[in-house]
């Protein structure tokens, strides 16, 4: 990615907490942040891996800090930690997220599954809202919070109840959360991918793949595959002045994926 010249760094020395920037979506989300001005704390629990992140985007712009986020005081810690480093909260990115292991539908919905995946994709989600917004709140900061939905969020799907659940409680938290914040400045914002190769799925190359090309024919636009710093534009544009005005969106980031019918469902999670 090109080096942005100092006039137009878009998040110049803005505190940030990414969650489950260790990887993926979220590390790709800290490298452009960095690169921005922000300062960045990845907040993950894959401690090696974050270290590593924040190491090589350099100690003066980006620290790791353990967090899981299903665990309420954790969140509170990562918050303090960060006000108590950085003096202010500007921008939560509530990004960490699992898939079950098996696929979970109606019939074969594993609850056990169920209620991690959802301790991590839906309740870890709501307790940083919480406690970024308290932040924020506290110190008068009118800032920027955005989660990763999915396009499983606004749509059922044939197999995954138990993720479609939970990317669908995200959406519903960021509707309600931007209402509520809004007397305070804070804007509350959903950035929605369709598949991007992460870590996540855990597939072997050859299926994912597959995976990419049969989203690339159900995708309107062609010539361009969604990649994670396609993803991270996103989520820096929610988080910057660009969209200062922009609260409750679902920024959904498929490249028209999702005004196909709904039959489409069927191939899309099954491949
Ligand atoms: P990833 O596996 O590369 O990254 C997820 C990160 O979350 C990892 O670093 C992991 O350690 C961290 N994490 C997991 N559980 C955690 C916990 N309890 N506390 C703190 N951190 C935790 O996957 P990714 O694709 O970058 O996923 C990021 C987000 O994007 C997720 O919310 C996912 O649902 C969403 N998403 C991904 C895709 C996709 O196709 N990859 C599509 C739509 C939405």
């Amino acid at each position: 990615m090109a080096e942005v010249s100092e006039q137009r760094l878009k998040l110049d020395q803005k505190v940030s907490i990414i969650t489950g920037g260790s990887s993926g979506i979220g590390e790709a989300t800290a490298r452009l942040f960095a690169k921005h001005g922000a300062l960045v704390v990845i907040a993950d629990i894959e401690d090696e891996k974050g270290q590593e992140v924040a190491a090589s985007i350099g100690s003066e712009r980006c620290t790791y800090y353990h967090c899981d986020v299903a665990d309420e005081q954790q969140v509170i810690s990562a918050v303090n930690f960060t006000v108590a480093t950085y003096g202010r909260l500007d921008i939560m990115f509530s990004n960490a997220g699992i898939v079950s292991p098996s696929t979970q539908t109606v019939l074969d919905l594993d609850l056990t599954q169920f209620d991690r995946l959802y301790a991590i994709n839906a309740r870890g989600t709501a307790a940083c809202v919480k406690h970024a917004a308290l932040a924020m709140v506290e110190k008068h900061v009118r800032g920027s919070i955005i989660c990763t939905g999915s396009i499983a969020a606004s749509r059922g799907g044939s197999s995954r109840t138990d993720y479609v659940m939970a990317k669908h409680a995200v959406l519903g938290l960021v509707r309600s959360a931007s209402k509520q914040l809004g007397m305070h400045g804070i804007r509350v914002n959903c950035v929605s991918p369709s598949a991007v190769v992460t870590a996540l799925s855990k597939r072997s190359p050859e299926a994912t793949k597959k995976t990419m090309k049969v989203y690339g024919a159900l995708s309107s636009l062609k010539g361009v595959e969604l990649t994670v710093d396609r993803v991270a534009e996103a989520v820096l544009f929610l988080a910057s002045e660009s969209s200062s005005f922009i609260t409750g969106l679902d920024l959904v980031v498929d490249g028209g994926l999702t005004k196909l019918p709904d039959e489409d469902d069927m191939i899309m999670y099954n491949v």
